[in-house]
């Protein structure tokens, strides 16, 4: 299987820390976790490959997984998890918040490691301290909502009104901005979407770290072209993601072949530099068919290469466009 010289895999999403903070880091071995991204990562990393760079969300709603995580967890509590587990991957991964601080772990053989956040409404509640807080923690882009409605924005729950971004929302997206913390607007509701993208000035700060084309599934965690569009227009970037409900109408048998025609249709309707990885390969337990975990990203890109992708289009979409997002952040 062919695999670019010095391919740069960066994957926007995972929920390790999540599955970690569940299981209360009890194995330290995380090779048995499902799907498990990062240790799958950490052989590829043992076998020679030099860049890789994974984002490591705290996912805080308390029903993520129904009754199993502590409704009382704070952001620092999963920071904690997140800073134990890369001390007991020793020699493997490392926490960075730019893109020197990046480069610099690839120098030294180790994956590069940073924060985001998947629900700041609920790790800041209405506090700008706790955002500024964050954002010193490592946190470098956060999804405003999860599915539910919360302090700063409407997620995308369809039993819940969709009121786009609340009062403080609107002043915690500026703060973002002021901060330089990239914007995730997956799991957002249509009209949050909308409210962010015209709130925000900078370039590249807006992102959809996990979502993938409406018009070819209609699962509204999907952009429609119209967002995809506006993403792209505002420098940002969108995670292809592996999770089946999100890639075919029919997703019992959604495939590579379906993430394919994701990557085909968002460079189709948004151009190559808004198009990433943003596997979800931990967080679900339906992944497309034909892919099992990290370790099988060579077949993607074998795919993309007998679609005609030429060798700088690979790199962008595996890891060139997130690296340019990730340095837009202010660091
Ligand atoms: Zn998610």
């Amino acid at each position: 299987m062919r695999m670019l010289s010095d391919l740069l895999l960066f994957d926007a999403h995972c929920d390790t820390v999540t599955r970690l903070s569940l299981n209360g880091l009890k194995s330290g071995n995380f090779n048995q976790e499902p799907h498990n991204s990062i240790g799958i990562l950490f052989q590829l990393a043992a076998s020679g490959r030099r860049r890789i760079m994974q984002a490591f969300a705290l996912c805080m709603h308390p029903f993520w997984i129904p009754g199993k995580l502590p409704s009382q967890v704070s952001p620092e509590d999963l920071v904690s998890v997140y800073f134990t587990f890369l001390e007991q991957a020793g020699d493997h991964a490392r926490h960075c918040t730019s893109r020197s601080e990046a480069k610099q772990a690839w120098t030294d053989g180790k994956i590069a490691c940073f924060l985001t956040i998947e629900g700041l409404g609920e790790a800041a509640g209405t506090s700008i301290e706790r955002i500024i807080r964050l954002y010193e923690l490592g946190v470098r882009w956060a999804g405003p909502v999860w599915n539910h409605n919360n302090s700063i924005a409407a997620g995308v729950d369809p039993d819940q009104e969709d009121g786009g971004l609340t009062a403080f929302g609107k002043t915690a997206v500026d703060e973002m901005e002021r901060l330089g913390m990239g914007i995730d607007v997956s799991h957002m509701s249509d009209k949050s979407f909308w409210d962010c993208l015209e709130r925000i000035r900078k370039r590249g700060l807006l992102l959809a770290s996990h979502s993938n084309a409406r018009a070819l599934c209609g699962h509204r965690r999907n952009l429609t072209d119209a967002q995809i569009r506006a993403v792209s227009a505002a420098g940002g970037v969108i995670g292809i993601t592996f999770h089946r409900p999100f890639l075919n109408n029919h997703s019992a048998n959604a495939s590579i072949s379906d993430i394919l025609a994701h990557i085909d249709h968002i460079a189709a309707v948004g151009g190559i530099q808004c198009v990433g990885i943003g596997s979800d390969f931990d967080g679900t337990d339906e992944l497309a068919c034909g892919i099992r975990d990290a370790s099988d990203l060579p077949l993607l890109v074998e795919q993309l290469l007998q679609h005609n992708y030429s060798e700088e289009d690979i790199r962008l979409i595996l890891g060139g466009n997130w690296l340019r997002i990730f340095s837009e952040c202010r660091m």
